[in-house]
């Protein structure tokens, strides 16, 4: 069959960070385009003036980027449906409540918030769910008219039409249906005279051309508003996918302590954008496909009819294993990178690609090269309690021999740790394990000839002497 090419968006507000949660919503809306080559919008949802801050948007920007979710139509690319900041829409969101109130879809309402919390007081006690009493409903054009000459500012209600069923498919849980009686009248535009989000959202995704709006579960009793706005609006209708939400391994929403961190702190912590990436379209998403998969590749294993209906659990381990993988599928190049500032001991050049190729397979997160970098550059190491055991067992002699055979070998491990073996009597994990302690003040770390090589003769035979006398304590 072929596959209908989706226009899909991700709308972030810029009024806070970015988190895991939000970051798989705007994959798999870039998966679904680029799976069936169509086109992704980036959209800011930036009308609560008092929240949305310019370098939260641009770090949010930034950080999609950085996962290498690159927008065909948004903010700094541009394209046909601008201005792409909801800030920057006011003409078109007029146009669209002048339109609505023509058809008599809409109506001013004065109520205090005062006045609406005790409706919904009542309701509540009187066992009803609470919805809008449609107090304003049927002012006379006399009565708005006096109200607004007294200095009172409404806001826009829609008229949400009566014993109306609304049904949809939802592309994620199925069909949908809700009943209009049990949506109150609700506000498109506040007295302020700014829009809710359900008008500038809905108007938006129809404006733009938005086939395929995903999008958190949270906002699923959003859609029968939007849709009957649209509907009135005589706007076509995108189709909406709604995605479980991600929760904390125990079951409870996600918190700073279990899978909450946003995503600048997973980059400060050094986690890569493909870790992040195998690890979110595998998250309540059966991706069909268990090795890595290159951002390139993504696309090929998405399908959203194989997203689960049920919440999707954080579990660190499965991202600790996608880092592992991402550091492994890295390039020499982006490993330097990537380890930055940690790598500043060693010269650039050759010494520095040799030990970044040595230490890459023992590496997770960039601040744990430290210590491998203080074996090769420090002139000395702290020693483990597990090493400085195997030193002891070793014993003095078996290091004076080390020392004594190394200048031999000129600088061959294989034939400097035979000599060692022959003139010891050691050999297999009882040769290398006291070797390694000494030289590198550890009982496991990466491949020892080469980390040797690194630390060049003086080194070598200095921390020898030191296990010598350790041994013969
Ligand atoms: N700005 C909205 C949010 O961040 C977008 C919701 C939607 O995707 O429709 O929740």
């Amino acid at each position: 069959m072929p596959v209908t090419a989706q226009i899909t968006r991700f709308a972030p507000s810029p009024t806070g960070a970015l988190h895991l949660g939000n970051a798989r919503t705007a994959l798999f809306s870039w998966l679904a385009a680029r799976a069936s080559g169509g086109r992704f919008v980036l959209r800011v949802e930036d009308t609560d003036a008092g929240r949305s801050q310019d370098a939260l948007l641009e770090r949010q920007l930034d950080e999609l980027r950085w996962l290498g979710i690159t927008w065909d139509e948004g903010p700094g690319v541009g394209g046909p449906h601008g201005p792409y900041r909801q800030s920057e829409r006011s003409a078109v969101y007029a146009e669209a409540l002048t339109k609505l109130e023509a058809n008599a879809h809409t109506y001013p309402c004065f109520c205090s918030p005062e006045e609406l919390q005790l409706s919904r007081k009542t309701q509540l006690a009187a066992g009803r769910p609470p919805r809008y009493a449609r107090t304003c409903a049927g002012l006379s054009q006399a009565e708005v008219q006096r109200r607004i000459d007294s200095g009172k500012a409404p806001a826009i209600r829609f008229r949400v039409p009566d014993h109306r069923t609304v049904e949809f498919v939802d592309r994620v849980h199925g069909p949908q249906r809700f009943q209009s009686d049990d949506i109150g009248d609700f506000v498109i535009r506040r007295a302020d005279g700014s829009v809710s989000f359900f008008l500038g959202n809905a108007v938006d995704d129809s404006a733009m051309g938005i086939t395929l709006v995903l999008r958190g579960d949270d906002h699923l009793a959003n859609t029968p508003r939007q849709l009957l706005l649209l509907e009135a609006l005589g706007m076509p209708l995108p189709e909406y996918g709604h995605l479980p939400l991600v929760l904390a391994p125990s079951g409870t929403p996600l918190s700073k302590r279990e899978g909450a961190a946003s995503l600048t702190d997973l980059r400060a912590q050094g986690f890569l954008p493909g870790a992040i990436c195998n690890y979110l379209v595998r998250l309540g998403h059966a991706c069909g496909h268990d090795g890595w998969l290159a951002m390139d590749q993504l696309a090929s294993h998405f399908d959203l009819g194989r997203t689960s209906h049920s919440a999707a659990r954080f579990d660190d381990a499965q991202l600790r294993h996608w880092q592992r993988e991402a550091v492994t599928h890295s390039t020499a190049a982006q490993i330097e990178q990537w380890l930055g500032a940690h790598l500043e001991a060693l010269p650039v050049g050759k010494e520095r690609s040799e030990f970044v190729a040595v230490v890459k397979g023992n590496v997770l997160f960039p601040a744990e090269v430290d210590e491998l970098v203080a074996v090769v550059a420090n002139d000395s190491v702290s020693v483990s309690a597990e090493a400085a055991a195997q030193i002891t067992e070793a014993g003095p002699e078996f290091f004076a021999s080390a020392g004594r055979l190394h200048g031999a070998s000129a600088g061959d491990f294989k034939a400097w740790t035979r000599a060692i073996a022959e003139a010891t009597g050691r050999k297999g994990a009882k040769l290398f394990m006291p070797l390694r302690s000494a030289l590198t003040g550890a009982t496991h770390g990466p491949e020892l000839a080469p980390l040797v090589g690194l630390m060049g003769t003086a080194r070598v035979l200095c921390r020898l002497e030191r296990a010598q006398a350790l041994a013969g304590k």
